[in-house]
């Protein structure tokens, strides 16, 4: 299978909306390329006393709605292409929830596993010395990612206050509570795709009753707070996977026992009254509703002609190509596409990004019904679109954060 450019992917997207709406072209054809991006060189002492040089890339794609916005992965394969389609993603992701930020993303090869607390430090710490001119909290606001967590977070702040004599706790979101972070941002992705999904039942566009069976492919941050949130509503959580493959059970799995016999036995696999099953026959299940939690690109042209869900929640971050796309869209399939469906989180990374500006403190239940709110009414918004254009939840969506940001671009 040729290897699929998530840039590119991000790019026909965008084009397809914009021909659906008759957007401005010119305009459209700005917002296909990032604004700016930089590629750093990193030179970090290792505990051996050699140096090691890692390459660090940010993509600062768009800012006509506020500062860009956007995490910053550590792993060994990212690349420019990737962080770009990244950044494009978020500028469109905040527009559609009406966050007033831009889009940005950022990256540094490395394997983290492979480094010591100290090594990681250091790459942090480096990585800032490198961009710190082009980051700020009204310039360009990073957050965790993949392989990034708060106490990083936290390193690179620091580092950000000693080198710009800033020392506004905003210019990164993402921070553990006891450094400037916001309560509810842990939950705020996987509730957030929650709260889209219950809208999704509410407007009928697909008919699913109590009861329906849910597959969810991960077992991280984003598809444990899903799960843990749609079985609290009555749907029958039938499959859960790790990276080492899943489990099934199509009378509903009970949460609370799987995330038990994980934290004991580190796993899913043999799960009491369970099939295993890998994580390629879990997205072809006879399920309602499959929500793909985990990685990019796992509904391709090879198997969208498989997958019997009726609904698709995108939690994950681009795991559907645009082939699958076109498949699902001929089967009647609906697909809450990223953009909406895992917003959530960025929704609290700005409540935190304002609690910091304004030197405030919000309670978890505050976070939580702002992001209710917040996001319910972007999902009203694209439904709009979808019945006006007569088109897919993808393309809608799309159109609402185009048309967001066209508004406000010079
Ligand atoms: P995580 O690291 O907490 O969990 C990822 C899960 O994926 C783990 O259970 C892991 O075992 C599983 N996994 C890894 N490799 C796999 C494979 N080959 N096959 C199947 N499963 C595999 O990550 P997360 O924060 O839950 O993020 C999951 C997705 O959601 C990513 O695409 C991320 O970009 C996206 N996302 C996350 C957030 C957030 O707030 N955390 C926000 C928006 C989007």
């Amino acid at each position: 299978m040729a290897t699929i450019n998530p840039f590119e992917t991000a790019k026909s997207q965008l084009e397809q909306a914009a021909e659906i709406a008759r957007l401005d072209k010119n305009k459209i054809e700005q917002l296909k390329n990032p604004d700016r991006y930089v590629e750093v060189s990193i030179p970090v002492k290792m505990d051996s006393g050699e140096q090691k040089i890692f390459k660090g890339f940010r993509s600062q794609h768009n800012n006509a709605r506020g500062p860009y916005k956007g995490g910053i992965r550590f792993h060994q394969d990212v690349n420019l292409d990737e962080v770009r389609a990244l950044s494009f993603w978020m500028s469109f992701k905040n527009a559609v929830v009406s966050v007033p930020f831009g889009g940005g993303k950022g990256g540094i090869i490395v394997n983290p596993k492979e480094l010591s607390p100290g090594e990681l430090e250091r790459v942090s710490r480096g990585f800032i010395k490198k961009i710190y001119p082009v980051i700020g909290p009204e310039v360009d606001v990073p957050a965790p990612d993949v392989n990034t967590t708060g106490q990083i977070m936290g390193w690179m702040l620091d580092e950000y206050q000693k080198l710009s004599g800033n020392k506004s706790m905003a210019t990164f979101t993402g921070k553990s509570l006891d450094n400037g972070g916001s309560l509810g941002r842990e939950e705020a992705t996987g509730f957030g795709g929650v709260y889209v999904f219950e809208e999704v039942v509410k407007s009928k566009v697909v008919d699913l009753p109590q009861g329906s069976k849910i597959a969810i492919q991960g077992f991280g941050n984003v598809s444990t707070f899903f799960a843990q949130a749609a079985e609290k509503l009555g749907y029958k959580i039938a499959a859960l996977s790790d990276s080492k493959g899943g489990i099934y059970n199509p009378e509903g799995l009970s949460f609370e026992k799987v995330l038990a016999y994980k934290k004991s036995s580190g796993a899913l696999k043999d799960f009491p009254g369970s099939k295993n099953i890998s994580n390629a026959e879990l997205l072809e299940l006879p399920v309602e509703v499959l929500v793909p939690a985990a990685l990019e690109n796992v509904l391709t042209g090879d198997n969208a002609s498989k997958i019997k869900a009726k609904l698709i929640v995108e939690m994950a971050n681009g795991p559907t190509t645009p082939g699958a796309d076109m498949v699902f869209a001929a089967k009647n399939i609906a697909v809450i596409p990223d953009i909406l469906a895992n917003s959530g989180g960025v929704c609290v990374s700005y409540y935190e990004w304002h609690q910091n500006m304004h030197n405030e403190k919000w309670s978890r239940e505050q976070v939580l019904e702002k992001l209710s709110v917040q996001i319910k009414r972007a999902f009203a918004d694209v439904l709009e679109a979808k019945n006006k254009h007569k088109t897919t939840f993808r393309n809608a969506a799309y159109i609402v954060a185009a048309q967001r940001i066209i508004e406000q671009m010079p």
